[in-house]
């Protein structure tokens, strides 16, 4: 039953948002990378304008950003949050990617999912969310991000369990989903959550999965 409630969620979501154009544009794994860890307990207004800024400094390559000095990438980051950790994260995934890689991440496209998996959750700063961003976004491995709101959302229509970790979550979603799906799965739910199932108020009222969702007395309460 929970397949076809997920089925019918998904069909929802994508009734009721649009994925963004870049979805299925082609993607640099390396640049990816770079903007995931941009992103990191950061507003995605200030990671774009983090990288924006990064971009006019730097070409966005590992050579480029080996080389650089950690202070001028800092200046171009400041904007995001956590710019210190992250331009010293930014400077040792470069280093990294450059010596050990030849300063490239074509393995995604060749090495089996967990292989490519590992190699990158091996690097600086790379967590299961930022490896998977990379391995399905660019290289379209069946693998399914699950960032804050992929991991509340799922939770509260009960597509995950309540106390799954990471691996939990991702394995729960990825069972009920087709591997094709995963990309607009992780991005919907998303959407979802910044919409209507926010973190501390949902607005399950107006929430276009509120017949489908075992949550919905949420709503009530944060009404009150
Ligand atoms: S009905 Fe409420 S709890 Fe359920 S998904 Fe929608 S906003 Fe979230």
């Amino acid at each position: 039953m929970t397949e076809q409630r997920a089925t019918q969620i998904l069909h929802i979501l994508r009734n009721s948002f649009s994925l963004p154009q870049w979805a299925n544009a082609p993607k640099d794994p390396f640049q990816t990378l770079i903007i995931t860890v941009l992103s990191q307990a950061t507003a995605d207004r200030n990671t774009d304008r983090a990288f924006r800024n990064l971009s006019k400094k730097f070409p966005i390559t590992p050579k480029d950003l080996a080389d650089a000095r950690v202070e001028e990438i800092e200046e171009a980051i400041r904007v995001g949050g956590l710019f210190r950790n992250k331009s010293r994260t930014i400077k040792k995934l470069s280093r990294l990617v450059l010596e050990q890689f030849g300063g490239s991440l074509d393995f995604i496209y060749s090495l089996p999912l967990e292989e490519a998996r590992e190699m990158l959750l091996g690097m600086p700063g790379v967590g299961p969310k930022t490896a998977d961003v990379v391995l399905n976004f660019c290289a379209g491995k069946p693998t399914l991000p699950v960032d804050t709101h992929v991991n509340r959302v799922s939770k509260r229509l009960e597509l995950a369990p309540s106390d799954a970790g990471y691996e939990g979550v991702r394995v729960a979603l990825q069972a009920l989903y087709q591997p094709k799906d995963y990309l607009p799965v992780h991005l919907l739910l998303i959407a979802l959550g910044r919409k209507y199932c926010k973190a501390r108020k949902p607005v399950c009222k107006l929430c276009p999965v509120e017949t489908l969702c075992p949550s919905r007395q949420l709503g009530d309460a944060s009404d009150r």
